[in-house]
């Protein structure tokens, strides 16, 4: 037997502000459960401060890291060498979107950069016991930045998603994003997959058969929501990424309206145990993650 010393996986989420992220959780438990020694650390970096850090990292010995809000757009350009602090040796695969959560950082100590986002995102819509088909659906989806990307060019190359509607506050970022998504698409129609809603007041709350908050609105007030809610009806599905709290306004009052729901922590174990898998190589971790939130949610 080797008395090498065992592998210490350095891992952790880089954003701003991160007192909220349940990531730390998630990791931590998924690292236990796999008999892996190592640590999942916050890494809270001020706007002014991120290229600093970002030129730091093969000093903080990282084996990778997640990154978040607002961060997934700025570690792209540094990797793709765009950005004061860049390294210049990053590498992101083939196929990748405009947007990083997950870093991985290989066997020469370079930034492959990932995104486990949409996958997260379609995991509760698509396996089971959901087993939803998404043929001919009409998505509304609240925001454009990085996971609302994910989201979309997920939803436009491994479903059957008809329409796409895309509101955002800063509506260059929608009519950016529904551009990509339209590119992705491809093929015949592509050219009117995602559209744009110009006005929060007459975005087609009530017509689209899945409505997904990609905004942190949710995250402060009990009473804070962005769409009418009265809009909302029996048979349509309400996805809210924001899972602090889990049982956010529009997650209440959807389920008052009688729609299905999909709350925050569902995604987050489901990216969480893609990101895990990439950095270690094990698989299976989801089940560990839901529990550990599941956990978390029923003593808080
Ligand atoms: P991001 O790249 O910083 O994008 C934030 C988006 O939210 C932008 O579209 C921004 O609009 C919009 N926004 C911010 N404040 C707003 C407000 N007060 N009113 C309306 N729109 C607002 O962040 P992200 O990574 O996409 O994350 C977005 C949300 O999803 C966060 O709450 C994050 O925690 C959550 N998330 C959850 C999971 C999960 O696993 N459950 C995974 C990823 C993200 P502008 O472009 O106009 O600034």
């Amino acid at each position: 037997m080797s008395n090498a010393p065992k592998k210490f996986w350095r891992l952790g989420i880089l954003g701003w502000p991160l007192g909220y992220s349940l990531s730390p959780l998630v990791h931590e438990q998924a690292l236990k459960t796999a008999g892996l020694r190592g640590e999942y650390r916050e890494y809270p970096v001020k706007p002014e401060d991120l290229w600093d850090w970002l030129g730091q990292v093969p000093a903080l010995r990282l084996c990778g890291f997640n990154v978040t809000m607002p961060y997934k757009k700025s570690v792209f350009a540094w990797l793709v060498g765009e950005g004061e602090g860049r390294l210049g040796l990053a590498e992101v695969p083939e196929g990748a979107i405009g947007a990083i959560n997950t870093v991985v950082m290989d066997n020469k100590e370079r930034p492959v950069g990932y995104n486990t986002d949409g996958e997260g995102f379609l995991r509760p819509l698509l396996d089971p016991p959901r087993s939803l088909d998404l043929k001919g659906w009409h998505v509304l989806l609240l925001g454009a930045g990085g996971a609302a990307e994910a989201i979309s060019v997920s939803l436009s190359v491994r479903t059957k998603v008809e329409r796409l509607t895309i509101w955002n506050r800063n509506l260059d970022r929608a009519r950016a994003l529904a551009e990509t998504a339209n590119r992705w698409r491809g093929g015949r129609g592509a050219a009117h997959f995602a559209q744009v809603g110009e006005r929060l007041e007459s975005l087609p709350v009530g017509e689209c058969q899945l409505l997904v908050n990609a905004t942190p609105v949710g995250m402060d007030g009990p009473g804070e929501r962005l769409v009418d809610s009265g809009k909302l009806h029996q048979g349509q599905w309400v996805y809210d990424l924001v899972y602090g709290p889990r049982e956010t306004a529009l997650i209440r009052a959807a389920r008052r309206q009688g729609c299905r729901v999909i709350t925050g922590d569902e995604m987050l174990a489901g990216q969480g145990a893609a990101s895990f898998e990439l950095w270690t190589g094990v698989k299976g971790m989801l089940p560990v993650m839901r529990e550990a939130l599941d956990e978390h949610f029923r003593s808080h």
